[in-house]
């Protein structure tokens, strides 16, 4: 069988790693065609030399440079480029077959967008994509005939939990009831919301189950994460809100269920760790190792449930919400987030201000379509520039 050549956008970051972790498993299946990073040069390069892709991509010009100085001299074939463009130009070359998207934030979902165009294999981490673009997405994976593996460790569960050939937007005839979403509840499940205020950066990024990069870890601890979850479903399923519950469970050992009309409820289980998600997107329909142990269910003892805090955690209400004013409104969510989550990690934003920013940008902004990637992507500054000025927030 032929190799499988394989795009990382977002190499140097969580999910990049425990990609090429995977693939350093299975090297007679898949070979390295290009890696991405934004400002680890040092880690991009060391990549560089284990998996000889033929591109290394860095967004900005000095780091860049420092990459191709890291690199000189160490007999590799490969061609450092710098910019959004080379991108997707990595994402949609005529020579990739696979293609990760892995890069954090709405800054994924142009190269995201053009592997979707290019119809390839796409393996979608950056949930941001779903949440900012939902419906250009899902168009341009339809028309295109991509082949869309959702990587999200809830939405990969849901994924092997549904009937297989499922017809998107008609789970229903399928016999599908609802799909359970389930939540860690992340670090402050348990906390007094009179605590929240005090939460610093270490507290947030210490997630109890998984180990994830810092704008994730701090999504997980405000639910925001949920709430970008529950639209990433809708749109990838194509079902409504009212079809999806948030189920809390805090051992992260199922990641999430379907529920059948007959009663039935599927669940996909595995200990909390990336790689079973990305080796099941690479290798679908068939499967392959990953290097996860398997899930010790004596030592797990017992499964908890308990229903998700809105009060303590209006994030999840929020981007709900977002998502039934439908247009620009999610995208707006999202970049005010992104700068919300960028403040607090720089001490700027208390943790509990996280969601009222959020919310007085979703109030002030009207919403403005979305009918074109141009009109998100401006309706995205906007939201960024009216966030970053209500800062620091005086509540
Ligand atoms: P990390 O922060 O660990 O990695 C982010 C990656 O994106 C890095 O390679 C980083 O480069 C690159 N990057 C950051 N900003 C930009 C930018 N403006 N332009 C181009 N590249 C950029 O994130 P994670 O791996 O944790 O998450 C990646 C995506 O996967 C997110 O959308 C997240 O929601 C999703 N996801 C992650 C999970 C996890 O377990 N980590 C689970 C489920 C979903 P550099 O490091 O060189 O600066
Ligand atoms: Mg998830």
């Amino acid at each position: 069988e032929k190799m499988q050549q394989l795009t990382i956008l977002g190499a140097t970051g969580s999910i990049g790693v425990s990609t090429l972790d995977v693939v350093a498993q299975h090297p007679d299946q898949y070979q390295v065609f290009a890696l991405t990073g934004h400002t680890q040069s040092a880690v991009l390069a060391a990549q560089c030399v284990q998996f000889n892709p033929r591109y290394a991509v860095m967004t900005g010009e000095s780091a860049a440079a420092k990459l191709a100085a890291l690199l000189q001299g160490k007999g590799l074939r490969t061609e450092v480029l710098v910019g959004v463009e080379a991108l997707a130009m990595v994402a949609s070359h005529g020579d990739v077959d696979v293609v990760m998207a892995a890069i954090v934030g709405a800054a994924g979902l142009a190269p995201a967008l053009a592997a979707a165009e290019a119809g390839k294999r796409l393996l979608l981490a950056n949930k941001e994509s779903l949440v900012v673009a939902g419906q250009l997405f899902m168009d341009a994976v339809a028309q295109n005939s991509c082949v869309l593996l959702p990587i999200d460790s809830e939405h990969n569960a849901i994924f092997q939990s549904l009937p297989a050939g499922f017809r998107r937007g008609a789970l229903q005839n399928s016999g599908v009831d609802k799909i359970l979403l389930t939540a860690s509840g992340g670090p402050f499940r348990t906390w007094d919301k009179s605590r929240l205020a005090a939460v610093t950066v270490e507290q947030a990024c210490a997630h109890p189950n998984w180990s994830m990069g810092r704008k994730i870890s701090v999504d997980s601890a405000t639910l925001m994460n949920k709430g970008l979850e529950l639209i990433e479903a809708c749109w990838l399923f194509g079902v409504e809100p009212e079809q999806v519950d948030v189920v809390v469970h805090p051992q992260s050992v199922i990641h999430s269920m379907v529920q059948y009309v007959d009663g039935s409820v599927i669940a996909q289980m595995g200990n909390p760790d990336m790689r079973t998600p990305i080796a099941y997107g690479l290798a679908w329909p068939e499967r392959i190792s990953s290097g996860v142990s398997p899930l010790d269910l004596v030592a797990t003892a017992r499964l908890d449930f308990e229903s998700p805090d809105i009060e303590r955690f209006p994030c999840l209400r929020l981007a709900a919400e977002a998502y039934s004013r439908g247009g620009s409104s999610p995208c707006v969510l999202n970049a005010a987030n992104e700068v919300a989550v960028a403040a607090f990690l720089e001490g700027d934003l208390g943790f509990d201000q996280i969601p009222e920013v959020i919310e007085r940008v979703l109030n002030q902004l009207p919403d403005t379509g979305a009918e074109s990637l141009q009109v998100l992507l401006a309706a995205d500054v906007r939201a960024r520039d009216l966030a970053l000025s209500m800062l620091p927030l005086v509540s």
